[in-house]
């Protein structure tokens, strides 16, 4: 299982009605499961069964060990463009009739990446394809290619997925939910690639502990001194906007618990002790407190110094935390 059925059931059909087309654009966020389709896809065409994949054709067998000869894909190096030498080492072969199934597949991840030559490069093999060919652009944003590549493909279009999809995904991988999977399945808005990567690298929910710590801290004390705060930030500089966002969300459910008293709507719902133990800041003091940071992610963006961006939002956060009395 992986998500978007619908899109796998609107290209099964395709293929069952002899409708494949011989170009397809995938457009949708980064880490949202484009490629994963892409090879569910593929897997099907290359199947020598009907309704495969049925795991044990040859087909199967070599496009599960990544060997499969009528099966090419290319990225996007280090995020540097898709060059048009790139395009034309990997249309080499396009004119070699496939080896094992019906179709030959070309899988361009990042082809957003590709520059306006390597596009023309492609363009030629899009407007006469031979007939067992089938490209899949897989792409962030169709904006970035050009109309004329636009018009000769088919567009599908990747929602972000469910609450419960992204939780099915991750229990099938990983077995049964932790209380971790509170905040990061939130967190990952849909998109399945952040979740897994959260989860494969534990070191991301350390540096969140660490933050939210902090921020406790500052949140609490008047005279705490920021430049020993700001060391977190500094270490952790590559990481800065997972930083303001766990930050965003902490503020974000502070407000949600100060309003409603339900921790159930909680994202950080396994960090609750720690949200009702701070209930007592005024709501204006936490609205002020999401402005600064988000101020501090606007500044970031536009390359505004690292340490003064940083100071200035832990600044106004200790400014803006006195608290109210509470009625108990
Ligand atoms: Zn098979």
């Amino acid at each position: 299982m992986l998500g978007h059925q619908k899109v796998l059931k609107t290209l099964r059909a395709a293929i069952k009605n002899n409708n494949v087309s011989h170009a397809y654009i995938f457009e949708g966020a980064n880490g949202i499961g484009k490629r994963e389709t892409a090879l569910a896809f593929s897997s099907v065409l290359m199947c020598e069964a009907e309704d495969g994949p049925c795991g044990k054709c040859k087909a199967c067998l070599l496009f599960q060990q990544g060997s499969h000869p009528d099966f090419q894909e290319i990225y996007a190096e280090d995020d540097k463009s898709i060059s048009v030498e790139n395009i034309r080492n990997l249309l080499k072969g396009l004119v070699i009739r496939p080896l094992y199934s019906e179709y030959k597949i070309f899988l361009i991840n990042n082809a957003d990446k590709m520059t306006v030559q390597a596009q023309n490069a492609l363009l030629k093999s899009l407007e006469e394809p031979p007939p067992y060919v089938v490209f899949i652009l897989a792409v962030q944003s169709s904006a970035a290619m050009t109309p004329t590549i636009r018009s000769r493909c088919r567009r599908i279009f990747f929602n972000k997925l469910t609450y419960e999809e992204i939780m099915g995904i991750l229990k099938e991988k990983y077995g049964n939910s932790k209380p971790e999977w509170d905040f990061i399945v939130p967190y990952s808005d849909g998109v399945i690639g952040t979740a897994i990567g959260l989860l494969d690298s534990p070191h991301y929910l350390e540096i969140r502990d660490e933050v939210l710590d902090k921020v406790v801290q500052l949140l609490n004390s008047q005279d705490l001194d920021l430049f020993s705060l700001y060391g977190l930030f500094e270490k952790n500089d590559d990481k800065i906007d997972f930083i303001l966002r766990v930050m965003l969300l902490f503020f974000r459910d502070m407000l949600v618990y100060r309003q409603t008293g339900d921790f159930r709507i909680l994202i950080n719902s396994d960090k609750k002790d720690m949200i009702i133990k701070n209930t007592g800041i005024k709501v204006s003091g936490i609205m002020k407190c999401i402005s600064a940071v988000w101020s501090a992610k606007k500044s970031l963006e536009v390359n505004a110094n690292f340490q003064l961006a940083i100071e200035v939002m832990l600044m106004k956060i200790q400014q803006n935390s006195s608290k109210q009395s509470v009625v108990s």
